[in-house]
């Protein structure tokens, strides 16, 4: 049968880090403050595909306590979350996505940010939507004060 899932997370854009958003490193004045590298986007897919699979959040399941994870690329919480799918006798149908961020421009990297998700659940890229929209200016996003992602999954999984 057919599940979906979705997911939500937002993390506060700082000075003094990189910003990586579907593992890739955009150029900007501030990136994203977290545990992992704060790959907000992947995050949310990470959190979609979990909730898909019946699982527990991305938080349970890589908690900020563990200092293994630190630092880590997110790139990597997808592939053990394509992992848990395919434990299950499951496989990731598709999965979509909206990046809401005032700045940077996103669109020049959506088809690299793409690949990225796609080879890490092991999907064909047109099967990973990636959009972009700003907040218009409005609320903390709109201020710059940081960005946001949401996303759905779909899986297929045994009866
Ligand atoms: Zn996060």
């Amino acid at each position: 049968m057919t599940l979906s899932g979705i997911g939500y997370d937002v993390h506060r854009l700082v000075e003094g880090r990189a910003l990586i958003l579907g593992g890739v490193e955009i150029p900007y004045t501030h990136g994203l403050e977290g545990h992992s590298d704060a790959d907000v986007l992947a995050h949310a897919i990470a959190d979609a595909v979990l909730g898909a699979i019946g699982e527990r959040d991305i938080g349970f399941h890589f908690p900020n306590t563990d200092q293994s994870i630190r630092g880590i690329s997110s790139l990597e919480i997808l592939r053990k979350v394509a992992s848990l799918v395919s434990e299950k006798g499951g496989r990731v149908l598709n999965v979509d996505s909206s990046l809401i961020a005032e700045a940077p421009k996103i669109s020049p990297h959506v088809a690299a940010m793409r690949a990225n998700i796609a080879k890490a659940l092991r999907l064909d890229p047109k099967r990973v939507g990636v959009k972009a929209t700003t907040n218009e200016r409005m609320g903390f996003l709109g201020r710059g004060e940081g960005i946001s992602a949401m996303a759905v999954a779909s899986v297929e999984v045994p009866e």
